[in-house]
């Protein structure tokens, strides 16, 4: 928690569930990417927290975008940010959203298909295009399994085919996961798709791109490397590969931009035991599942909690949001432990929730209204 969180949390009476922002550590994070990778360009993905503040201070800070709908694409040109910074990287994309893309000026797509590239070809013609190559997720907490990314052997042909379309065959890229909690994973993906840019070069197609994706960790209940360690095995991969003819590097961060800016103070509901001498009690939240902690499916996301009662004798629990739906429970089985003062209306507050939390919010599910948000 940043010194002006805890300071905004101690003067203000703020009706929960609420996030609590700080604009200046999404600054803060991006600088330190920027030191870290200051050969990359910074697409920073918007999908991980779209609201205003933090897309015009990243305008401000010369970022670029990585855009999975025409929606966030208004949003970002309405935060200020020009057309021509803004990366439409969805694989999945409609005709429409396509031709307002490019009506608007973005002149950069993401695509893993035929299907895709002759949609691309049709409605945004002449843009420039990259391949998602599909690779190993090992080690990601949030994987994006099998839904994007095609072989290196498929790409190639239709990175050939791209230029054939009259499109620019600009880059490849791939994304190892999110919350990606080890460098193996860049540093195996990134040499198979090096073989393939100079496989292409070799074959007359201008590729000049490589887009290493998103999936730098935020720092959650389990320790992760730093963004250095993460920068130092990409660059040491991406030399080995291609030597002093280094491609133009794209990285497309979202987590790690804006997940350590955000805590998320919610009330708790009910402190109950199936049995009087269960040891375990259950501890009922006002925000759960629907309510914004979409990453605790499978108890993928382990947020540290911070309670008034910190320091005192603790317990086994099980964490529940507040709706009448059995998949609302946040932890059953990763030991969770909170004090055994815990009770109903106390304001515990759940640490790192910048990311992927306000837009997973459901908008009435049981009447409960959405994530009130902070930006300070
Ligand atoms: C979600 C996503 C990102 C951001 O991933 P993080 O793990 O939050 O850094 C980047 N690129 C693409 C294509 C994505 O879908």
């Amino acid at each position: 928690m940043t010194p002006k969180i805890a300071r905004f949390l101690t003067t203000q009476v703020l009706a929960t569930p609420c996030l609590v922002l700080d604009i200046d550590r999404v600054e803060e994070n991006f600088h330190t990417l920027r030191a870290a990778m200051p050969l990359a360009s910074i697409y920073y993905a918007v999908k991980a927290n779209p609201a205003c503040p933090v897309l015009k201070r990243l305008v401000r800070l010369n970022s670029s975008f990585d855009a999975a709908s025409f929606e966030e694409i208004e949003m970002c040109l309405a935060a200020g940010a020009l057309p021509e910074r803004v990366s439409f990287g969805n694989t999945i994309k409609k005709v429409s959203a396509i031709q307002r893309a490019h009506a608007a000026g973005v002149d950069m797509f993401a695509f893993d298909c035929a299907e895709e590239l002759e949609k691309l070809a049709e409605h945004a013609p002449g843009s420039r295009v990259y391949c998602r190559i599909l690779v190993e997720n090992a080690g990601a907490d949030w994987p994006l399994s099998r839904k994007f990314g095609t072989s290196v052997g498929q790409a190639r042909a239709l990175m050939v085919q791209a230029a054939k379309l009259g499109l620019d065959p600009y880059g490849l890229s791939f994304h190892v996961g999110s919350q990606q909690t080890t460098t193996a994973a860049y540093e195996a993906a990134i040499g198979p798709v090096a073989m393939l840019f100079t496989d292409l070069r070799d074959s007359g197609v201008n590729v000049r791109m490589v887009n290493l994706g998103g999936g730098f960790p935020t720092r959650y209940r389990d320790e992760v490397p730093t963004i250095d360690r993460f920068a130092d095995a990409i660059m040491r991969a991406m030399t080995a590969h291609f030597g002093n003819a280094l491609p133009e590097i794209l990285v497309e961060p979202g987590r790690c931009i804006v997940g350590d800016a955000g805590v998320l103070r919610t009330e708790v509901v009910l402190v109950s035991r199936r049995e009087p001498a269960d040891p375990v009690r259950w501890v009922y939240l006002d925000v759960g599942r629907f309510g914004g902690l979409a990453e605790t499916e499978g108890e993928a996301i382990k947020y540290r909690i911070h309670t008034p009662h910190d320091g005192g004798q603790s317990g086994p629990v099980v964490i529940a949001g507040p709706t009448c739906d059995g998949a609302d429970i946040l932890y059953e089985r990763n030991n969770y432990r909170l004090p055994e003062a815990l009770a109903s209306g106390d304001q515990i507050d759940l640490l790192a929730t910048g990311a992927y939390v306000t837009t997973y919010a459901s908008q009435r599910f049981n009447g409960f209204a959405p994530l009130a948000e902070h930006y300070i």
